[in-house]
């Protein structure tokens, strides 16, 4: 009401008024918006280094809303797992990116991996193990089929509940990757205390190794502690044909970024056309 814009003025310049009805608009365009089928899944494609070969995608979602336009998932996810909303849009994820797997391998893919990216309030949830074996069954796919990007919050550091998830999860052979390694939100700690198979280092680190940097003396050094681990990794962000050439030279295992392809609109029958490039 107008007499809550003016109490508001009060107390709040323009620029924070402005932040807080974006917020507030979103938050309402949220609630209806699975219900309105106005989310999609945009794909993509993860390369492996030793033989150009496409190791599988990962799967981003998409907002388009009719009037706030597109809503990035920066900006609409973190107030989803304010108000719990990220458990049933989390669930579509899930199983809307195991349909499109599964509709690829039924167009001649095979092998391919999914990653879908599961926020620590998923986790929490005493029913997602549950919810991803199911989902994997019903469409058929292997447990290896799926990868689950995790990232820490603070607030949920290490907690119990999410352990004991991932590691039910990777008994049954879905993948974890720690996502965005590197940032605040992931750390050595949870490479230790997460039961992680794979690495994604930060886009934040690959975009500075082509110059004489600390990254990229960073980035040399984690591949080979990773690997030393037992495990996989991939470099996120990949731009330019030399920071390309440098990790394939340094061993990293997966690449992904706008020089091997952006995320695209993907149909099964799209396969034929990505696995020639
Ligand atoms: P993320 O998991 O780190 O995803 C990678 C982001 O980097 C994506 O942004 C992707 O479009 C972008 N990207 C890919 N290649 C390049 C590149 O070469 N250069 C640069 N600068 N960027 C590149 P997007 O799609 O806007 O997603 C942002 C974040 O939102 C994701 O970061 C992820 O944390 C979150 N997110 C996206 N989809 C989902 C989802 O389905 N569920 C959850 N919980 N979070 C999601
Ligand atoms: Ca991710
Ligand atoms: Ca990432
Ligand atoms: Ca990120």
């Amino acid at each position: 009401s107008k007499e809550m814009g003016g109490n508001r003025a009060r107390f709040y310049n323009t620029e924070d008024t402005r932040h807080l009805n974006r917020r507030i608009d979103i938050e309402a365009a949220l609630r209806p918006a699975l219900y309105l089928r106005q989310f999609h899944l945009s794909y993509q494609p993860v390369y492996r280094t030793a033989d150009g070969g496409l190791r599988g995608f990962e799967a981003l979602i998409r907002w388009v809303h009719p009037e706030l336009g597109t809503v990035e998932p920066s900006e609409f996810i973190p107030i989803a797992e304010h108000n719990g909303l990220i458990i049933p849009i989390g669930e579509w994820v899930l199983r809307e990116a195991c349909r499109m797997l599964a509709s690829l391998n039924a167009n001649g893919a095979d092998s391919l991996i999914m990653g879908i990216n599961v926020s620590p309030h998923q986790l929490k949830d005493p029913t997602f193990s549950r919810t991803v074996l199911h989902t994997l069954k019903e469409y058929g796919l292997p447990p290896e089929a799926l990868e689950l990007e995790i990232t820490e919050h603070s607030s949920l550091y290490a907690s119990d509940a999410a352990i004991t998830a991932l590691s039910w999860l990777r008994a049954a052979g879905v993948r974890v990757a720690l996502d965005d390694f590197g940032t605040g939100s992931s750390s050595l700690a949870n490479l230790l205390q997460l039961p992680v198979q794979c690495l994604k280092i930060d886009k934040s680190f690959i975009g500075k190794i082509d110059a004489d940097s600390a990254e990229r003396i960073l980035v040399e050094g984690i591949i080979q502690l990773v690997h030393k681990l037992g495990l996989e990794v991939l470099a996120e962000g990949v731009e330019f044909e030399e920071q390309y050439s440098r990790l394939r030279e340094w061993g990293c295992d997966y690449v992904q970024g706008y020089l091997l392809s952006k995320p695209m609109e993907l149909g099964a029958l799209d396969l034929s056309v990505i696995r020639r490039s």
